[in-house]
């Protein structure tokens, strides 16, 4: 699916201005990292895709549809999540946190649940930890659900904001590893927000530069972004 964003600006109420005019798209089956410091409107760029955050001017189209055809609930249960925290419901076992996704879009229960257990190892998951809680898994293996979770969505768009920021570097490239190699089998349209320009770089098809005030300093292949 491509995703354009056509003079996009989005000013909070108190004044604000998180994204200042931004342009660009997003190309079907490709990975997008917005990277740049903390404040630059990363997150708030990601959310007006699925309507998290509306615009205060400009457009978000999805394969050309203006998002603001669709219903902010459709568009949140259609497209995958992924926060930092992983999100995970902690009174949910791991396997009921990935099933919520397909039980939501009406699916009957041991469907839900057959179509979680895939997606868990899809992301390398063993089985046997469908059965435990969130806070009985690792920082990464919490991330791996949360992607899990994403990918039972069955969505062509991935929204993923600083999904690996809170594992240490190891894990943090051991999951950005499986991550191209889902992305290489699935062709997703992802959007990727980083604070770190070694993740865009690695992981970004493109790479978008964002600086505070909200404004896109770079836009390119990760060549192009370093060569700058
Ligand atoms: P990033 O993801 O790059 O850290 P954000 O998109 O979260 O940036 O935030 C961009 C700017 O908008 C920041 O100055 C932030 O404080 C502000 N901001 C974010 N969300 C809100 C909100 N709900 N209300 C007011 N200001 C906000
Ligand atoms: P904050 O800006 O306070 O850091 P979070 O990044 O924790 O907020 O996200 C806010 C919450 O919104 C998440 O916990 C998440 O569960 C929920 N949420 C909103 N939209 C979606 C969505 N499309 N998919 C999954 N969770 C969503």
């Amino acid at each position: 699916m491509t995703i354009e964003f056509v003079g996009v600006t989005k000013r909070y109420p108190g004044g604000t201005v998180a994204v200042d005019g931004l342009s660009l798209t997003v190309e079907d089956g490709t990975i997008t990292v917005f990277v740049g410091p903390s404040g630059c409107g990363k997150t708030t760029s990601l959310r007006m895709i699925n309507r998290m955050v509306e615009p205060s001017a400009g457009t978000v189209l999805l394969d050309g549809k203006d998002v603001r055809e669709s219903e902010p609930s459709v568009l949140r249960r259609g497209i995958g999540y992924v926060i930092q925290s992983a999100g995970l419901f902690p009174h949910r076992t791991v396997l009921d946190n990935v099933a919520t996704v397909p039980l939501l879009s009406g699916w009957g229960k041991r469907k839900a649940r057959e179509r979680a257990a895939e997606m868990l190892a899809t992301v390398g998951l063993p089985a046997e930890l469908g059965d435990r809680y969130p806070a009985q898994l690792s920082g990464g293996q919490q991330q791996r659900v949360g992607v899990a979770r994403a990918l039972a969505a069955d969505s062509p768009v991935l929204l993923m904001d600083e999904p690996f920021s809170a594992v240490d570097p190891i894990v943090r490239e051991g999951l950005q590893d499986e991550l191209l190699r889902l992305q290489s089998q699935l062709g997703k349209t992802i959007v990727f927000v980083t604070h770190d320009i070694d993740e865009a770089v690695r992981l970004g098809d493109k790479v978008a530069v964002l600086r505070v005030g909200g404004r896109l300093a770079q836009y390119g292949t990760p060549a192009d972004v370093l060569r700058h």
